[in-house]
């Protein structure tokens, strides 16, 4: 599955640049020219990273971040922010209302592209390597193999992918919609309730000798991995 980057950027040239350079690094790329239409974007579906202008008309960056940090489903979503601004004081202040780097500009692409990488390894080693662990679970994406507590566990193809998914984000609390949206794609004409059938069946097969259910039912909100109870 591609990484989803959201670009949001008033300013069009870059916005074309940004867009070119990310989806040669293999990023899907979705873009908004202002924070309202980010907000909504992100809403609809949940980016991977966030890299976000902090000059914006209406709505200025810094207030996008302080949104999307409030947002129980994107909270977690790493953003880096664009400044023009050389001030350190606004730097430090990006960082306060949550951004987890910022880029002065004017920068090179591949500086942006190395902090990219950078923040994508700190928050994010899931993309960065061929093994997943995540409590007593451990999932080779090579060998398209679960272990739980050292027992090979048998997954059904969805399982899988539904399991990656979850392990690419822990902790992260996923809609129906937004699971199938990002675990099944676009096929069409599947009921939301499908999601709850290959998570019933994902739980048997990772509880099998009786280990404690890591995959949590948010009431009213969806599903997420969490081991605390
Ligand atoms: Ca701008």
């Amino acid at each position: 599955m591609k990484k989803l980057a959201l670009i949001v950027e008033d300013e069009s040239s870059l916005l074309t640049l940004l867009r070119y350079n990310l989806e040669s690094e293999g990023f899907e790329v979705i873009e908004a020219i202002n924070g309202e239409e980010a907000l909504i974007l992100i809403n609809e579906r949940l980016p991977d990273i966030i890299i976000l202008d902090w000059m914006l008309p209406n709505l200025s960056g810094i207030e996008v971040c302080r949104r999307v940090r409030r947002n129980d489903l994107a909270r977690n979503v790493p953003i880096i922010m664009l400044t023009a601004r050389s001030e350190e004081n606004d730097r430090i202040r990006g960082l306060d209302y949550g951004a987890d780097d910022y880029v002065v500009k004017p920068f090179s692409t591949n500086e942006l592209l190395a902090r990219i990488r950078a923040v994508l390894r700190r928050l994010r080693p899931a993309f960065s390597e061929n093994t997943l662990k995540f409590s007593d679970i451990e999932m080779d994406l090579v060998a398209h193999r679960v272990m739980r507590n050292g027992v090979h566990i048998r997954l059904g193809p969805t399982e899988f992918r539904l399991l990656r998914h979850f392990m690419e984000h822990p902790k992260r609390v996923f809609t129906r919609e937004q699971l199938l949206d990002q675990v099944w794609g676009h096929e069409v004409f599947i009921e939301s309730r499908t999601v709850d059938v290959h998570i019933r069946r994902l739980r048997k097969s990772l509880n099998k000798a009786g280990e404690k259910d890591i995959i949590r039912t948010v009431r009213s909100a969806g599903y997420s991995m969490d081991n605390k109870k």
